[in-house]
């Protein structure tokens, strides 16, 4: 059974993630099957207050406050959370399967000699023992196992766990340190990204456009349902290899895995590897002109049609339903 749970929120620019908080959340759960205690880590960044982060019932925050921290070095973090979960007796330890959590996650387990599962699309106690599903072989097959290893390291597929807060009554203490001899080998020396644009893998509805679209000049569309549904833009692998959309949208294998409450599917075929990072969303709609498209196969809904028909009267639709 499980001690003690430290938990990574990542924050950047002073966000913290809300796929860190579903962590979280999970976490203030799974702890009180044990009453394990449980610890949110933040490294970098500058709070007035841990409202959204101490309202999930969490037991401890542990801010590291060196401004150095502000800008994710794998290093650095990677030192930071280890030598915390020694000092916590730390046996479990949570990451949002975000794009900084799959970095920084096997590089913790691997200082802390702990076995890793990623990608967890669930997490909970059979019996005495803690058990994950998982997807593998890119979404073909889901793996239900456990990890063996005295100390334990998770990785938790965004917007599948729901972000809870309960109000915190877990007698909360708040640490503000610095770290001491950070280990920056590693550093991030730039980020690009989007301004102001939704991420793909934190969206709660996303458009994604395909090769289908004919070409980048008619993106304009699947922007516009995105606008109009208040969600993000995403790509399949054709059009970011094509230079036609960034690589920051790219949904799959090899891009970002997403599981918003809405996606849909424009003029995208459904390869498996799109499919791999996709199928885990709540609703699905897919448009396609082939009704044999591999897409329709994981749609809870379908339009056998023309994206440069269907696109704008879905728009003007939601338009005046909204209005
Ligand atoms: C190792 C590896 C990793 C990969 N990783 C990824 C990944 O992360 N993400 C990813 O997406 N792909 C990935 N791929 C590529 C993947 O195999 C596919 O090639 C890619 O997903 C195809 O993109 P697409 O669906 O946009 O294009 P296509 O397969 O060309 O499909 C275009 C679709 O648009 C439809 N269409 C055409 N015109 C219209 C119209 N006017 N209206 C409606 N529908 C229309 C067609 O019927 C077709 O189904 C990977 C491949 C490999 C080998």
């Amino acid at each position: 059974m499980i001690k003690s749970i430290l938990v990574f929120i990542e924050q950047r620019d002073n966000q913290i993630k809300k796929s860190s908080l579903e962590a979280l959340s999970h976490a203030v759960k799974l702890a009180s099957v044990t009453a394990a205690k449980t610890t949110a880590l933040i490294a970098g960044g500058e709070f007035e207050s841990f409202d959204r982060v101490s309202s999930t019932g969490v037991n401890q925050i542990i801010h590291f406050q060196n401004p150095d921290l502000n800008i994710y070095s794998p290093s650095a973090f990677a030192k930071l959370l280890a030598d915390t979960a020694k000092e916590n007796g730390s046996d479990c330890l949570l990451f949002a399967n975000s794009q900084m959590g799959k970095d920084l996650a096997p590089r913790v387990a691997a200082r802390l000699d702990a076995g890793i599962a990623m990608d967890c699309i669930n997490l909970d106690y059979q019996d005495t023992e803690l058990v994950v599903n998982r997807p593998i072989f890119a979404g073909k097959a889901y793996q239900q196992m456990s990890v063996t290893t005295e100390k334990k390291v998770f990785t938790l597929r965004p917007n599948v766990f729901p972000f809870i807060t309960p109000g915190p009554d877990s007698g909360l203490v708040i640490e503000k340190k610095s770290a001491d001899a950070p280990d920056f080998s590693v550093r991030v020396t730039e980020i690009k990204k989007s301004e102001g644009k939704l991420d793909v893998s934190e969206a709660d509805i996303i458009v994604s456009g395909g090769r289908g679209m004919k070409g980048p000049e008619h993106f304009i569309l699947i922007e516009s349902l995105a606008e109009v549904l208040g969600g993000a833009v995403g790509a399949s692998r054709a059009v970011v290899d094509a230079g036609w959309r960034p690589h920051n949208e790219q949904v799959g294998q090899t891009g970002k895995t997403v599981s918003p409450s809405l996606y849909i599917a424009c003029g995208i075929s459904g390869a498996i590897q799109h499919m791999a990072g996709m199928s885990s969303s709540k609703n699905i709609v897919a448009v396609n002109k082939d009704k044999d498209a591999p897409i329709f196969t994981v749609a809870d809904y379908g339009v056998v049609g023309d994206v440069f028909e269907i696109l704008p009267l879905l728009t003007e639709e939601i338009k005046r339903v909204k209005s």
